[in-house]
């Protein structure tokens, strides 16, 4: 198995062949103060890995677009504050190469993970990359994509395995357990969990990130806010700090147990 280093200097968080990549961290970000906050929780928690985004694909162009590089900015400071790594996703080739300066891996989201001109020129920061599942596509479909990646230099590729669209919209997505095992079957590269965009519903993701850990994933990505009512975005499926906590502490006893 592939085992990637994420981070640099005291703060590297490796993921696969054993080690846990735990992603967490509020879908956008918002300001200092608030990732300061999310961050401190999450890591008290056991999280080795920041998340947020500086830029989202949000369905309405009128909707809370990102904070660009001022987002970015935020992102590297609270991350070195806290010893922890950071991700954030990229949704325009034209951002690639500022992204690649704050971060220490570069997100590619569902709905781009067929952006082939994204995946080129992300593949050529040789960073690190979390690649999600498009909503539409197979497992082969996903680790084509990796091929995209990896094909033009980046050799350190995280699936993650996101739902897919369902029929019953009950939840935000389909989760799709069984991709793990068939990708550890298919692939060298590690895949992890995200049962927040899966299932869109806070109250679901506990059993869903254990269903995760339990079929052998790599690491849990969860999106946690300490005011969601107030979140700019994906807001009603984030898990509160002390919720994120608890659900590590029946994750590290699942982690152990397998
Ligand atoms: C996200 O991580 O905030 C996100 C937009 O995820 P996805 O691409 O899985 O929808
Ligand atoms: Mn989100």
């Amino acid at each position: 198995p592939t085992i990637v280093e994420v981070g640099s200097g005291k703060a590297v968080t490796k993921v696969g062949g054993g080690h846990l990549g735990m992603i967490a961290g509020p879908c956008a970000i918002e300001s200092a103060e608030r990732l300061d906050e999310i961050a401190g929780e999450i890591k008290k928690a056991g999280a080795n890995i920041l998340r947020g985004g500086a830029y989202k694909p949000r369905t309405s162009p009128y909707a809370f677009q990102g904070l660009g590089e001022e987002g970015l900015k935020i992102l590297r400071e609270i991350g070195d504050k806290h010893g922890l790594p950071v991700v954030t996703e990229a949704i325009d080739p034209r951002h690639v190469e500022l992204i690649a300066e704050y971060t220490d891996m570069i997100q590619l989201g569902a709905r781009n993970m067929q952006n082939f001109v994204l995946l080129t020129e992300v593949g050529k920061t040789h960073k690190p990359v979390l690649m999600k599942r498009g909503m539409a596509a197979t497992v082969k479909d996903l680790l084509m994509s990796a091929e995209y990646v990896i094909a033009n230099g980046t050799t350190d590729v995280v699936l993650c395995e996101r739902g897919v669209k369902g029929f019953d919209n009950a939840c935000r997505n389909m989760l799709d357990v069984a991709a793990v095992p068939q990708v550890h079957q298919m692939s060298h590269l590690p895949i992890i969990v995200d049962p927040s965009h899966a299932t869109g519903r806070p109250e679901l993701i506990p059993a869903c990130a254990l269903a995760g850990l339990a079929a052998g994933a790599d690491g849990i990505h969860i999106e946690v806010h300490n005011c969601p009512e107030e979140a700019m975005s994906d807001g009603p499926q984030a898990l509160l700090p002390n919720q994120y906590a608890e659900l590590m502490e029946q994750l590290k006893k699942v982690a152990l147990a397998i």
